[in-house]
């Protein structure tokens, strides 16, 4: 009942014209397949009107990197969820390693941002995972959970579902390093379990947990494969076409 979710996260790649060439390509690939997997893109903030435009009536969707958590105000430099939602966004990521280790996001920012992609329409993709020093140390499954009862914690269970969660452990994203389909399913299910454990029975069977982490063309067959794996949040390799049309068919 989960249908697998591919998600290229551009990061600060690809302004206006060279994003607006790549959903063309990206348009025209996937134009007419057997959408039997989801599919959506990241670009930067300035590109998103291009792609919005660009995959209007596609089906493939479209998330913006970050929001600020409140509406509107004086914060300077920064774009609410109610900009980006007029502006035609359906998801946004929240909490990506990146944002947590090089602009001082700590959890409670995270849960603040998860409840302003409610409050304007947006659909969370919340990023989880476990730093190299954390795994080493034995704490993986610790931090990652206390991570999502931070972010989730005031979220009704109903809601849940609309998350879309992935797990991607710091020490694996941009690295080349990528989880083998065991330690990332162990993890993926060490979640599932979190969800079930916390609510009714429904949110933990339709909840999407997409692993992140130098996922290529060449290794997502068999992270697909495993059965908490629902899809994948792609850094590197989603700069590139066919390399993301790989993982897409790979993941179908
Ligand atoms: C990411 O940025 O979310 C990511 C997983 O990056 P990469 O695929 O490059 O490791």
């Amino acid at each position: 009942m989960r249908r697998k979710f591919i998600v290229g996260n551009w990061k600060m790649h690809k302004g206006p014209a060279e994003a607006d060439t790549f959903a063309d390509a990206l348009k025209r690939a996937l134009a007419g397949r057997d959408a039997a997997v989801d599919v959506g893109v990241a670009p930067p903030f300035l590109s998103l009107p291009a792609v919005v435009a660009r995959l209007k009536h596609t089906g493939i969707q479209v998330a913006a990197q970050n929001l600020h958590a409140e509406i509107q105000g004086a914060y300077t430099g920064e774009v609410s969820g109610e900009m980006l939602r007029g502006a035609g966004v359906a998801y946004c990521l929240v909490g990506h390693s990146e944002r947590r280790q090089l602009f001082g996001e700590t959890d409670a920012v995270v849960e603040k941002k998860v409840h302003a992609c409610f409050r304007s329409g947006l659909l969370p993709i919340l990023c989880v995972g476990e730093t190299l020093a954390e795994r080493e140390a034995g704490h993986e499954r610790e931090v990652v959970v206390r991570q999502l009862q931070a972010a989730l914690g005031k979220v009704q269970a109903d809601q849940v579902p609309s998350v879309t969660l992935a797990y991607e452990p710091v020490w694996a994203i941009g690295t080349g390093k990528t989880a083998s389909p065991l330690q990332a399913q162990e993890m993926h299910a060490t979640i599932r379990g979190w969800l079930e454990a916390t609510y009714p029975a429904f949110v933990a069977r339709s909840t999407r947990i997409q692993y992140g982490g130098s996922v290529k063309g060449a290794n997502a067959a068999e992270l697909m494969k495993m059965p908490d794996i629902d899809g994948a949040l792609v850094g590197g390799a989603a700069l590139n076409a066919e390399e993301f049309l790989q993982i897409i068919a790979a993941a179908g």
